[in-house]
């Protein structure tokens, strides 16, 4: 590529991440709805897209957010996807410059003079990365807003050279911080657009930034494969008791801690990929079932966990997790015991054996067929709501 070319990609794909940023769209507020016309009517006015052809598909009927996707043609029928997401992560962690988070050049400078006197060694890097101006700040820039625009870029390059062979389709989706509404709708429609279209797709490239806590090469390789996601979660019963009288039954709270403590970066969950290391697990959300303060121990609590595979089937990791969750909380109540066998002696109530483990499927393989339609009927009406998925799983299990 010659060097115009060359500035002209990164000239558009800069002004054009810097102008996707200002819009602010944070998932699940109007922002994220209104994004996606607004993006589709930003790419039709383009000129390098006059050509291009740029429809929105709404994620549901009624939802309000769309993916938006763009063909743009060169010859034949091979058509690489450029996809990613358009929605953000929140913008209150910004602070006092919350009011700046979508504006990248000001908040550049803002963060400038706020780090300008600290003495911490990341914040001196953060300073020093500032300083050399090669780095923009603002919510969603990177993840993933610039993804989607070096994308963009591409395209364009694409669309005003002459007789280039091949097709790309541009998708950009919603939800991607919450449900993945947006990718899952895309992902649905995606060979009736291609049969449509008359399209042969034979790649797709996720535009999504990649982490890299090294010198920075690593966020600009793409990567091949993917990396499959669960949320497996422990729904754990205790027996809830005065806490005047403690010993009356194990905490599910406090069983559910150790879970968490156990799981947390554990070695069993982390599955490497032949090349890289793999990801930790992490605890995402751990809460109990009470609603407010009252001096009764807690009856249930949940333990929500990220766990990220190469390339182990869900069957596996679960039967990992399972057996995790079986070693902390018999560790636990074995703990407990000895507690209470030092203060009480072994006169004290007793305490379960061993703590059962089951999966939801295999408690739902008891219900009768009237508790089976009638726990369908409440997951129907959680999943109409707008509550998180792990909430509307956490209610069900319930
Ligand atoms: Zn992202």
């Amino acid at each position: 590529m010659n060097g115009e070319a060359k500035s002209s990609l990164s000239g558009r794909a800069m002004r054009w991440a810097i102008a996707l940023t200002e819009e602010k769209s944070v998932t699940g507020t109007g922002g994220e709805a209104s994004f996606g016309p607004w993006l589709a009517d930003e790419l039709r006015r383009e000129a390098a897209f006059r050509h291009a052809e740029t429809w929105t598909i709404e994620v549901e009927p009624e939802d309000g957010r769309h993916c938006v996707a763009m063909l743009v043609r060169g010859t034949g029928r091979a058509t690489i996807v450029l996809t990613g997401h358009y929605d953000t992560v929140t913008t209150r962690d910004y602070g006092d410059l919350e009011d700046l988070a979508t504006q990248p050049q000001q908040l550049t400078q803002a963060l400038r003079k706020t780090l300008a006197m600290a003495e911490a060694p990341a914040v001196r890097r953060a300073r020093d990365d500032f300083a050399s101006e090669e780095f923009l700040a603002g919510r969603g820039l990177l993840d993933m807003k610039a993804g989607l625009t070096a994308g963009l870029a591409v395209c364009a390059a694409f669309a005003e050279s002459t007789n280039a062979a091949g097709n790309f389709l541009f998708i950009a989706v919603p939800d991607e911080e919450n449900n993945s509404a947006g990718a899952r709708k895309a992902a649905q429609v995606l060979t009736e657009i291609a049969g449509e279209h008359e399209l042969d797709i034979f790649a797709a490239i996720n535009l999504d930034a990649i982490a890299d806590d090294g010198d920075g090469s690593k966020g600009r390789v793409i990567a091949l494969g993917t990396v499959g996601k669960l949320l497996p979660t422990a729904h754990v019963v205790g027996v809830p008791a005065h806490s005047g009288f403690p010993l009356s039954g194990p905490n599910a709270a406090t069983i559910a801690a150790a879970i968490a403590a156990r799981v947390e970066w554990a070695s069993e969950l982390t599955d490497d990929s032949r090349s890289l290391p793999g990801t930790p697990p992490s605890l995402l959300s751990i809460r109990d079932g009470k609603s407010g303060y009252d001096v009764t121990t807690p009856a249930a609590a949940f333990a929500t966990f990220n766990v990220l595979s190469y390339r182990r089937t869900p069957d596996e990791v679960l039967e990992r997790f399972d057996r995790l969750c079986a070693d902390a909380a018999s560790a636990c109540l074995a703990e407990l015991k000895r507690r209470r066998h030092f203060q009480h002696g072994s006169a004290a109530i007793d305490l379960l054996e061993t703590i059962p483990l089951h999966r939801y499927e295999a408690v739902l393989d008891r219900l009768d067929a009237e508790a089976r339609s009638r726990l369908g009927a409440v997951g129907a009406s959680l999943a109409a709501g707008d509550l998180p998925l792990p909430e509307q799983c956490r209610l069900v299990t319930d």
